[in-house]
């Protein structure tokens, strides 16, 4: 693989996160705070807009496979745990709505995790 294809499938994967983060704070809103489909209550609009934001900032965007996995580390602990809630629960809902997003997903999480336990070594 080269590093050409690695870089533009990671800014989709980013542009992919992008999509799909506002739909699982949706899903875990409307189930978890009782509000109706396409309405967010004021802490799950907030949330949205920061993980929006952070999203955009995030300055590996274009060089890292997995942005949700690191972006819990960039959040603001009582953001970060709102978004691992969110994930928590609507992450598994993924593989049924998207299924083949979600699993590469996982796939990516995994290996993503695995670097860092190599701590690079292989480079
Ligand atoms: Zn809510």
């Amino acid at each position: 693989m080269n590093n050409k294809d690695a870089e533009s499938s990671n800014l989709k994967a980013w542009n992919k996160e992008k999509e799909l983060i506002p739909g699982m704070i949706k899903k875990y809103c409307k189930a978890n705070h009782s509000c109706e489909e396409g309405e967010l209550c004021e802490d799950c609009k907030a949330l949205t807009e920061y993980a929006l934001f952070r999203l955009e900032k995030c300055p590996f965007k274009e060089n890292k496979p997995f942005c949700s996995f690191c972006k819990i580390h960039c959040y603001k602990p009582d953001m970060r745990e709102k978004i691992k809630a969110v994930m928590r629960y609507s992450g598994p809902r993924m593989i049924f709505t998207h299924p083949v997003y979600a699993v590469s997903h996982l796939v990516q999480m995994l290996k993503y995790k695995k670097t860092i336990e190599d701590k690079r070594s292989d480079r």
